[in-house]
C-alpha cells in the first residue's frame, strides 16, 4: 500500500500533536489531580480545627455551651459539606445536625455523592466520621464528630473549577489538532507539488523530451538541489542527444565522401572514360585507407568508452618523451614558421608511456593544427610532490565559449566546415581524456577566440 506524501506527512504532524497534547495532559492532570486531592484534604482538616476553636472560644467566653451559638457553627459546617454532633463530657449529645436538620444532612451528602460521581465515574468513597475530643484547661469538655463523603469531596465550586480545567485541555488539544491538519497540508503540499512536477519532468526525459526546463524555486535545500540535477541532466541528456544525432550524420557523411570518390573512379573506369591505370587505383586506394582510418577511430573510440583503457604504468623522464615528439613535427613548425618554446628539464612521471604520448601527440597535433604561420607553441611540465602537471599553450585560433564545454565529446568539432581542411575527426580529445581519467588524472582547458588555447593535463603520482 503506498500512501501520498501529502496524508504521510498531515498524518504525521497529527500523530505528533496527538501525542505531544495527551502526553501533556495525562502528566499535566495526573500532577493536578494529586495536588488537588491533597489540597482538599487539608481544607477539610482546617475546616475541622476552625469547628473547634470555635466552639473552644465560645467555651472559654461562657464557660458552658451556647447550644444557639452551636447551632449556627453546625450549619455552617453542613453548607461546607460536613455532618456534625457534638456531646459534652458525659458523652450527651447536645447538638446534632443530622437531628437538626436530617433532610438537608441527606441532601447535602446526595449531592457531595453526586459531584464526586461526575468527576470520577468509579469514585468509591464512602461516608466517613471522625472524632475529636474537646478540651478546655486540660480537661475533657465534650466530643466533635464530624461527617463526610471520605476520603475526600469536592464541593460545588471546586468541582466547577475541574471541569474548566479539563475543558481548556480539550480546547487546545482540539485547536493544535486543527492547526496540525491544516499546516500539515500546507507543508505538503509545498513539498508535494514542486516533487509532482519534477516527477513529471523526469517523465518526460524518459519520454526523450529534453527541451523544457523547470523554472520553480524552492527554499527547501534539498528539492532546489532536486530542481538543479533535474534541470542540469535535461542540458546534459539534450547536448548527449545533440551530439547522437551529429556523430550518425558526421560518420555517415565521412563514409559517403571517399566512397563516392571512389564510386566514380570505378565507374569513369568501366564505363571505359578512363584508363585503369597506377595513379588512379592508388588514388581509389588512398580513398579506402581513408574509410579505414575511419573506422579503425570509431573502434578505438568505443574501445575506450565501452571497457577501462589498460595501462601498463612506469616511472620514466617525461622530457625525453617531450623533445622525441617535438623532434617529429620538426616538419610542421618548419612550414607553418611557429616558434616552440620547451626548456627540457627532468620531470618524472608514473604513467603508461605509450598512452601519455597518445595524449601529447593529440594536444599537440592540435595545436599546431589550430596554430595561424608564425604562431607560438609554448610547453611546460614539473613534477609536483603528489602530481606530475603538463602545460600546452598555443597563440592559434582559440576556442569559442559555446564550444569550449564541448570538445571532449566524441566526434565533436569546433567549426564543421573546417575539418575537410584540418582533417580531423573529432576523437582525438575524447580519447586524450579517457586515457587521462585512466590515470586517475585530470584534464583542463582555457581558451579565448584569436588569442589561443592552453591544456593543462594534471597526472598523480600515486606509485601504487
Ligand atoms: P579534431 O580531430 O577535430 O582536432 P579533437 O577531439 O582533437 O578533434 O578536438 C575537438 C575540437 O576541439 C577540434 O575540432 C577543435 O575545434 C577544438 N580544438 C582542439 N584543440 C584546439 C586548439 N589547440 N586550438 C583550437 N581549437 C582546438
Amino acid at each position: 500500500m503506498r500512501y501520498s506524501l501529502r496524508s504521510k506527512l498531515t498524518l504525521s504532524y497529527l500523530l505528533i500533536v496527538v501525542t505531544v497534547v495527551g502526553l501533556i495532559s495525562l502528566i499535566a492532570n495526573t500532577y493536578f489531580k494529586m495536588q488537588f486531592e491533597d489540597y482538599v484534604i487539608k481544607r477539610q482538616e482546617n475546616q475541622t480545627n476552625e469547628i473547634i476553636n470555635l466552639i473552644k472560644q465560645q467555651y472559654q467566653t461562657d464557660k458552658a455551651f451556647d447550644i444557639s451559638y452551636l447551632e449556627r457553627v453546625g450549619m455552617n459546617a453542613l453548607e461546607k459539606g460536613m455532618i456534625i454532633d457534638i456531646s459534652d463530657a458525659d458523652n450527651k449529645l447536645i447538638w446534632s445536625a443530622s437531628h437538626h436538620n436530617g433532610g438537608l444532612c441527606e441532601a447535602m451528602m446526595y449531592n457531595m455523592q453526586k459531584n464526586m460521581y461526575s468527576y470520577h465515574a468509579n469514585w468509591n468513597g464512602k461516608y466517613e466520621e471522625k472524632s475529636y475530643t474537646l478540651t478546655f484547661n486540660n480537661q475533657k469538655i465534650g466530643t466533635l464528630t464530624t461527617g463526610y463523603m471520605g476520603p475526600y469531596y469536592f464541593n460545588n465550586e471546586e468541582l466547577i473549577f475541574i471541569k474548566a480545567f479539563n475543558k481548556l485541555f480539550i480546547i487546545i488539544g482540539a485547536i493544535s489538532l486543527l492547526l496540525a491538519f491544516v499546516l500539515g497540508i500546507a507543508m505538503s503540499l509545498r513539498i508535494s507539488k514542486p516533487l509532482n512536477k519534477i516527477a513529471h519532468k523526469a517523465l518526460l526525459l524518459s519520454e526523450g523530451n529534453y527541451q523544457e526546463r523547470l523554472d520553480d524555486t524552492s527554499n527547501t535545500k534539498e528539492i532546489e538541489m532536486l530542481i538543479q540535477t533535474i534541470n542540469k541532466l535535461s542540458v546534459a541528456l539534450e547536448n548527449k542527444e545533440k551530439l547522437r544525432k551529429q556523430l550518425t550524420q558526421d560518420v555517415a557523411h565521412e563514409l559517403r565522401t571517399p566512397l563516392t570518390s571512389v564510386q566514380g573512379h570505378m565507374e569513369a573506369m568501366i564505363d571505359g572514360i578512363w584508363e585503369m591505370d597506377t595513379k588512379r587505383l592508388s588514388s581509389c586506394y588512398d580513398e579506402i585507407i581513408r574509410i579505414q582510418k575511419l573506422i579503425g577511430n570509431i573502434e578505438n573510440l568505443s574501445g575506450i568508452e565501452n571497457e577501462n583503457v589498460l595501462l601498463n604504468k612506469e616511472a620514466f623522464d617525461l622530457s625525453q618523451l617531450v623533445s622525441r615528439l617535438l623532434d617529429n613535427y620538426e616538419k610542421e613548425f618548419l612550414a607553418k614558421k611557429i616558434h616552440v618554446s620547451y626548456v627540457p628539464s627532468k620531470t618524472l612521471i608514473y604513467a603508461d608511456q605509450d598512452k601519455m604520448s597518445q595524449v601529447l601527440n593529440n594536444i599537440l597535433s592540435n595545436a599546431v593544427k589550430y596554430s595561424r604561420e608564425g604562431g607560438m607553441i609554448e610547453i611546460r611540465a614539473a613534477s609536483r610532490h603528489k602530481a606530475t602537471e603538463i602545460h600546452v599553450r598555443d597563440t592559434g585560433i582559440g576556442i569559442s565559449e559555446a564550444d569550449l564545454p564541448l570538445i571532449f565529446e566524441r566526434f565533436y568539432r569546433a567549426d564543421k566546415s573546417r575539418n575537410s581542411k584540418t582533417g580531423g575527426m573529432g576523437v582525438g580529445l575524447t580519447i586524450t581524456k579517457a586515457i587521462v581519467e585512466a590515470h586517475g588524472g585530470s584534464i583542463a582547458v582555457r581558451s579565448k577566440v584569436n588569442e589561443g588555447t592552453e591544456f593543462v593535463v594534471v597526472i598523480p603520482r600515486n606509485e601504487e
